[in-house]
């Protein structure tokens, strides 16, 4: 996937909007708050928007309860995911990563409308587990600021991350994503484009010898 882009200094990250409430979604937003970061958690629809604010709370709740956090840090994190419905929120993000439907067409549009919000120099990320982050990345009139950021679930606890360089992705969008990998805590490794990029590739070959061996 070419060189890693260590000369190249991260944009600055100040404040991080995730597109779609679900699982995914939920998951990241909370890697960004547990760190300090202010995050706009948005979604296309009220209901799952309220579910996703409903789930962050009780995630809270029961790390609270195992003693992993202080009630002061719960409420500090909640404070920290604001959510609304539409795209409005997300216009003074320096990072955003859509976690909506895994569809291509729903992708482009997301994107798309990103490219008319999001302000100058944000990095605009999908966490797509397989599609095309190129043509993803077409559906802007700025694909130097779109690449992968494919996290696992439960996205708040797994370790690693897989940053998707595209074609067109920029050294310094590609660090700034690194960047929020390691002020997260998380591992992160570069992947090319192509299907399933590491884990979900190795996954899938992983499966289908341990069917090919129960059939034989
Ligand atoms: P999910 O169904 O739990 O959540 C998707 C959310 O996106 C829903 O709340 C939905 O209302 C919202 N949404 C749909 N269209 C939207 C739009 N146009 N604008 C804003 N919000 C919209 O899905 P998920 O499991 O969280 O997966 C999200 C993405 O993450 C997919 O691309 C999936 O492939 C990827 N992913 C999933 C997993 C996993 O284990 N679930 C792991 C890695 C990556």
């Amino acid at each position: 996937v070419g060189k890693t882009p260590s000369d190249s200094k991260p944009r600055k990250l100040n404040k991080i909007g995730v597109v779609g409430a679900g699982t995914m979604g939920i998951g990241i937003a909370m890697t960004f708050a547990d760190v300090g970061y202010p995050v706009s958690l948005t979604d296309i629809s009220k209901e799952a928007l309220d579910r996703g604010q409903v789930r962050v709370r009780s995630l809270y709740d029961s790390q609270v309860k195992r003693g992993r956090i202080s009630e002061q840090d719960r409420a500090s994190r909640i404070q920290l995911i604001q959510c609304s419905v539409g795209y409005d929120a997300l216009a003074d993000a320096d990072l955003i990563i859509e976690a909506a439907f895994e569809a291509i067409d729903i992708k482009r549009a997301i994107f798309q409308a990103l490219d008319g919000i999001a302000k100058k120099n944000a990095v605009l990320a999908t966490n797509t587990s397989y599609l095309d982050v190129n043509v993803i990345a077409a559906a802007t009139s700025r694909p130097q600021d779109v690449l992968g950021l494919h996290y696992f679930s439960p996205a708040n606890v797994m370790k690693l991350v897989e940053v998707v360089r595209g074609q067109a992705t920029a050294p310094d969008a590609l660090s700034t994503a690194l960047a929020a990998a390691k002020a997260t805590g998380k591992i992160a490794v570069i992947a090319g484009v192509c299907h399933g990029f590491i884990g979900n590739r190795m996954l899938r070959a992983y499966v289908r010898e341990s069917g090919l061996l129960m059939l034989e």
